[in-house]
């Protein structure tokens, strides 16, 4: 494989998908020199067929505003790539989504449900609808026209969604009792579901603390620990919440939220009140965080700023792709960090990748470290498929133990000669061989 003459064809092909190539060109340079190893995979030419996605829905959604107007709405599914097992990711609800997000997203989604060791696909979907500032019954109206058309293209055995941005809980119910009228069945074909109709306890924690896992790891193979060390999170999100709730109980200090409109300073740490605080500024609906400090004496509001200014030992990205550039990245390590996280799929920019990495700090990529909520997704088919429920603690010795396969995988896959763990390239190759090795064996499909 040439990569730049890949990545020059593709680029021919969907010019304008910056997210997209980004990601591609990130995962073929890690694994270029692996894959030249594999004359197989040239001569089946499993690059060329891994960077298409298999498939592409794309949809009108009309709904109809708590005014009476008329709303058009652009739906989206895209089905990677099925190698290892029913497609399987989330949809994104936001004014921001396109194609080349939701490709980049389904793209990384491949590799990070492949390092899960579950038996999963990578797609992803959404729509550029966005659910803030929209009353209950406005959301409902949205996922019932959204999942009228997307309803054909999914199944328990074929391709199963569940949350991301913008779509949590409540997006999810609604969109699975409109597939369960439309299809007749109650099946897991949506992960994220209530407790009550076949929901896995720990999933809504479970991207936050495996991500806390995987730091703990990344921590403790440096002979260190969580404990006492400050840590900055952007975003105030279900990502944020279940990394602040963790990292907290396991003696680390969390001093940084952040949101659209700057981020806050909170320098005794969060605690079980302001953590409960911020599930009070998601439910409000506003997508504000300054709030928060209005309300905690002792605390500071930055407007317009990214927590990355503040110092600390470790950075965990929670918000969203390409949050944390070259320039934070470089006043984090001039501040002492020591160990850099993406919880957001995608959080750091090239430019804060080499940096990082050029320093040789402790830095992992979002397919490792987020790993925890789709592998926890993975788990709730399992309980679907077998009509049971496990207890809390039974899901969350899983997901320690997939999150401890993972860190173990970026360490066989990522040690550079220096004895430097290169958790990208590790996370990248260990991905990546495992779907190329399945696609080699399957045939041209
Ligand atoms: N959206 C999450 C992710 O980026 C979860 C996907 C899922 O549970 O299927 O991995």
């Amino acid at each position: 494989m040439n990569v730049n003459q890949l990545l020059a064809e593709l680029e021919r092909r969907h010019p304008g998908e910056g997210e997209y190539l980004q990601a591609v060109r990130e995962v073929l340079l890690s694994v270029e020199t692996v894959y030249n190893r594999h004359p197989e995979f040239e001569k089946l030419r499993i690059a060329e067929r891994i960077v298409e996605p298999d498939r592409i829905f794309t949809f009108k959604v009309p709904w109809v505003d708590d005014r009476g107007n008329v709303q058009v709405n652009i739906g989206y599914r895209v089905q990677f790539n099925n190698a290892l097992g029913p497609y399987k990711g989330g949809l994104r609800f936001h004014s921001s989504v396109n194609l080349s997000i939701l490709k980049f997203l389904g793209f990384e989604q491949i590799f990070k449900n492949a390092l899960t060791t579950l038996p999963m696909g990578g797609a992803k979907g959404g729509s550029d609808f966005n659910p803030r500032g929209k009353s209950d019954a406005e959301v409902m109206r949205f996922c019932q026209a959204f999942m009228t058309e997307l309803w054909r293209y999914i199944g328990p055995e074929t391709d199963v969604p569940a949350g991301d941005i913008g779509v949590g809980g409540r997006e999810i119910g609604y969109l699975y009792g409109m597939y369960r009228k439309l299809a007749r069945e109650n099946t897991g074909v949506l992960t994220g579901k209530g407790m009550t109709f076949g929901g896995s306890l720990v999933r809504p924690e479970a991207t936050g603390f495996g991500a806390v896992y995987f730091v703990r790891q990344m921590l403790a193979h440096a002979g260190d620990t969580l404990e006492g060390k400050r840590i900055a999170i952007s975003g105030f999100g279900n990502v944020a919440w279940g990394v602040a709730l963790k990292a907290t109980e396991l003696g680390a200090r969390v001093v940084t939220i952040s949101g659209p409109d700057g981020y806050v300073y909170d320098p005794e740490g969060l605690d079980a009140e302001k953590i409960d605080c911020m599930l009070e500024l998601r439910a409000s609906n506003n997508d504000i965080v300054s709030p928060y400090a209005e309300r905690f004496p002792g605390t500071e509001f930055h407007a317009g700023a990214r927590p990355w200014e503040v110092p600390v030992d470790i950075a965990m990205p929670c918000a969203t792709q390409n949050e944390l550039d070259g320039e934070d990245a470089d006043r984090l390590i001039a501040n002492g960090v020591r160990c850099v996280a993406e919880v957001s799929n995608m959080g750091c920019t090239p430019e804060a990748i080499d940096r990082l990495i050029g320093r040789r700090m402790l830095y992992a990529p979002g397919k490792a470290v987020n790993a925890g909520g789709v592998a926890t997704s993975g788990l709730e088919m399992s309980q679907n498929a077998m009509k049971m429920n496990w207890g809390r603690e039974e899901v969350d010795r899983r997901l320690h133990e997939i999150m401890s396969s993972i860190h173990h995988a970026c360490l066989e896959f990522g040690t550079e000669s220096d004895g430097y763990i290169n958790y990208m390239k590790g996370a990248n190759i260990a991905g990546f061989m495992k779907v190329a090795r399945s696609m080699a064996e399957q045939g041209i499909v």
